[in-house]
């Protein structure tokens, strides 16, 4: 019953928020707070107090980009799916579960739908397993049942390439509409026909990958990948579709990934959000000479 009436609550605050978001987020917080769940997320919503009292805090103008830059309907569904079901609903299940059974209950589900690949990326130790190793659809889509079943609401792709399988995981996303689905990807399989479909289904989101600016990109992932990445980016900036970057930082680009002048790149092809990672050497193809120095680290978590 809490649930229920925290979920027509939420729904409600959307629609409130919806019409006007400038003038409404604060009054907004108030009621989140009021109807938080086991004062779920209680940390976050702080942070996010804190974010919308400062209106030249750029959280808070991501926030509002959110009204300006994205397709109504896809805004709509990460609202439902990644804040409604996995934040609010899902945790304070997931937390049931943990307690239940003594184990912990994962805040969210990485798979690698294929280790198949379309590129081959200086050090990556996808190719080691070849393109043969993908999982069915009926399994991806066991895996998310069972998921939701404890909570579960928000699902991230990696591989491999995991549009090389983009028909299933468009018909994952149409069957789990109730889910958010991200995945990592290198972009190039990224067309205005896969586009047209995320804005179908509407709770898809990737995060491309780009290793700096075109010569960095092209000489670890092969020449044009860079090329692909922002054409892909494109696209999805002008169907109003949520995209992020997935960024990994050796050596050689540390300082270009860290820096003003490549976020602000960034930010003007319409990136949303960065997941950054370090290069880690795997298997036998590994190049040890990519791990970045103590030093470029410092930088980075500076
Ligand atoms: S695109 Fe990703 S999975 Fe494919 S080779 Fe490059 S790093 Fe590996």
């Amino acid at each position: 019953m809490n649930k229920l009436i925290a979920s027509t609550g939420m729904k409600l605050a959307y629609t409130y928020l919806n019409s006007n978001p400038e003038r409404n987020v604060p009054k907004l917080m108030d009621w989140i707070d009021r109807i938080a769940i086991n004062n779920a997320m209680e940390g976050q919503r702080k942070a996010i107090r804190k974010i919308i009292g400062d209106k030249d805090n750029n959280w808070y103008k991501l926030i509002l980009s959110m009204w300006t830059d994205v397709d109504p309907g896809v805004r709509k569904a990460f609202f439902n799916n990644f804040v409604l079901n996995e934040n609010f609903i899902g945790v304070p299940i997931q937390k049931k579960y943990q307690e239940k059974y003594g184990c912990n209950i994962p805040w969210a589900i990485l798979m690698d739908p294929t280790s198949a690949c379309n590129l081959k990326c200086t050090g990556c130790w996808a190719a080691e397993y070849g393109n043969k190793m993908s999982m069915s659809y009926e399994t991806l889509d066991s895996i998310i049942q069972q998921g939701k079943n404890l909570g579960v609401y928000f699902f991230i792709y990696s591989g491999g390439e995991p549009l090389v399988r983009k028909t299933d995981i468009i018909r994952l996303c149409e069957k789990h509409s109730d889910c958010q689905f991200l995945a990592f990807t290198n972009g190039t399989l990224i067309d205005e026909t896969f586009a047209n479909e995320m804005l179908c289904v509407r709770n898809f989101i990737p995060a491309i990958s780009i290793e700096g600016f075109e010569d960095a990109t092209d000489s670890r992932r092969g020449k044009g990948a860079y090329q692909a990445a922002i054409r892909a980016m494109d696209i999805l900036k002008r169907k109003n579709l949520v995209f992020g970057a997935s960024l990994c930082y050796t050596r050689y680009n540390t300082e270009v990934i860290g820096s003003e002048e490549f976020f602000d790149f960034l930010i003007d092809k319409g990136v949303k959000f960065a997941w950054f990672f370090t290069y880690m050497p795997v298997g036998a193809d590994a190049v040890p000479d990519l791990l970045v120095t103590a030093e470029q680290r410092e930088f980075m978590y500076r």
